[in-house]
């Protein structure tokens, strides 16, 4: 008979006075290591819906909507789809717009409430209609950039519009005029309103 080893007698001997490693889940739920890959959540006021993690995800398991109509950006995670591996919360722009949480249990038997979903009010181009992003973006980047925010038209007036100011006067058309280039504008745009129609290029 082979004689037992060392370190398996000592797990029999601890396990006798310490009990079983394993748990009796569910009568009673262990608690997972704190680093555990649990469910994900999004954290509604520091998710700012740049959508990093749509472009990380192996799993095809995120997902981002853009109604231009009612002007808001939805994403959305399919948790049925996700495999926890954690590339979305590592390379989150903000690193706290989505988590982990330590809840294993997410086991049911109809094929619905899986997705986690958020909406943000988007930015479109004033002049061509094209997304440039989500306002919650924008603001972002301008506190990040600090006094810099207000060399940027974007970002100038998204930080007017917070403070409840409104940097000029809205009119219908954007006339080729200096005085009119603080707009929501996309790059192509803002190009063409400084270099095309101002200058004449
Ligand atoms: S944990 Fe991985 S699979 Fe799940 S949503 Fe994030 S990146 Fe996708
Ligand atoms: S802020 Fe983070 S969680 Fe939100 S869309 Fe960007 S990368 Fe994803």
């Amino acid at each position: 008979m082979r004689k037992p080893k060392l370190r398996e007698l000592g797990e029999a001997i601890r396990a006798i006075f310490l009990g079983p490693y394993t748990s009796k889940f569910p009568s009673k739920p262990s608690v997972p290591e704190h680093r555990f890959r649990g469910k994900i959540e999004f954290d509604f006021d520091k998710c700012i819906l740049c959508g990093a993690c749509v472009e990380v995800c192996p799993a095809n398991a995120r997902a981002q909507e853009d109604d231009l109509i009612k002007r808001m950006r939805r994403e959305i995670h399919y948790q049925e789809r996700c495999i926890y591996c954690g590339q979305c919360v590592g390379y989150c722009t903000t690193k706290q717009g989505i988590s982990h949480t330590l809840e294993y249990d997410l086991t049911q038997i109809e094929n619905k409430g899986f997705e986690n979903v958020i909406e943000k009010e988007l930015i479109l181009c004033e002049k061509c209609g094209e997304v440039i992003t989500t306002r919650a973006h924008l603001l972002w980047i301008a506190r990040r950039t600090g006094e810099l925010a207000y060399a940027n038209p974007n970002l100038f007036l998204v930080l007017s519009q917070e403070y409840g100011e409104q940097a000029v006067p809205k009119s219908a058309e954007i006339p080729p005029y200096r005085s009119e280039h603080l707009r929501f504008l996309c790059p192509s745009c803002r190009r063409t309103v400084y270099l095309k129609e101002i200058w004449g290029y």
